[in-house]
């Protein structure tokens, strides 16, 4: 795996990762594709020196945005949330979804299973089922997949449903058609003990700056969901993590404007 040591602008060394060298240039998964890590995985967020802390201090109370934490970063790749009916039509009637891995948010699980999507313009196999079964077929794509496809997904929140586009839903038992394809709307899930320390509340709109990756960028319409079984992470899709040179794991600084 290529990799090694980078400083970052903020002066904190970190493990420098290149995507392509360990993922032989594949876009991928993190819930079984090769590109990304899983998204529990823990690891350190970086330290923040002395200067900085003063930075961020200094910041606060002023009109600028200022730094109040760091924000483990979970890259979710295309997915599919199937309700029990469309579960009973492409894999039969009553099949278990089998737990490959546990995702970090509570009682979620990556599963064992796949389906293809086909769309007008176009077809992916291999697109990963996250159980247990929902009330509601939802499908999270990112605007690159929704291209291939040929869908207008719109950006939207995890059950915001009401007009999506339909899209083919093919296993190994039959296909059907479903709606509920969205990108879904970057966001934060935390818990209320979380959110209290972070001074963020359910719904809130804040920013996420994304630094030390050789793109940096901040990232803006990034919505707080509290509720108490999450675990703080910024969800993004591949777009946005590639956009910004992330993979699970990395971190983000959480950024909030004086009112
Ligand atoms: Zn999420």
């Amino acid at each position: 795996m290529a990799g090694g040591l980078k400083t970052s602008p903020l002066g904190v060394t970190q493990t420098y990762r290149w995507s392509m060298g360990r993922n032989n240039g594949r876009l991928g998964s993190p819930w079984g594709m090769p590109y990304a890590l899983d998204p529990c995985a823990k690891r350190e967020p970086p330290m923040t020196e002395a200067k900085d802390m003063e930075a961020m201090l200094d910041s606060i109370g002023s009109s600028e945005p200022h730094e109040v934490g760091y924000i483990p970063v979970a890259v979710s790749a295309r997915h599919v949330h199937l309700s029990r009916a469309t579960i009973d039509r492409v894999f039969g009637k009553g099949y278990e979804l089998r737990t490959r891995s546990p995702l970090a948010q509570h009682g979620q699980f990556s599963a064992e299973e796949k389906v293809s999507l086909i769309g007008p313009g176009g077809r992916m196999d291999g697109v990963r089922l996250i159980g247990p079964p929902r009330e509601h077929d939802q499908v999270e794509i990112s605007r690159s997949d929704a291209i291939r496809l040929g869908v207008d997904a719109p950006i939207r929140q995890s059950g915001d449903l009401e007009h999506t586009p339909r899209i083919t839903v093919r296993g190994p038992r039959g296909s059907t058609a479903i709606d509920g394809v969205i990108c879904a709307l970057r966001h934060i899930h935390c818990n209320e003990q979380e959110a209290a320390r972070l001074g963020v509340v359910d719904g809130q709109i804040v920013r996420v700056k994304l630094a030390g990756h050789a793109r940096d960028v901040t990232f803006g319409d990034v919505v707080v969901r509290v509720a108490p079984p999450f675990s703080l992470q910024l969800h993004l899709d591949t777009d946005e993590a590639n956009a910004a040179g992330v993979v699970s794991g990395d971190y983000g600084t959480l950024l909030l404007s004086q009112s």
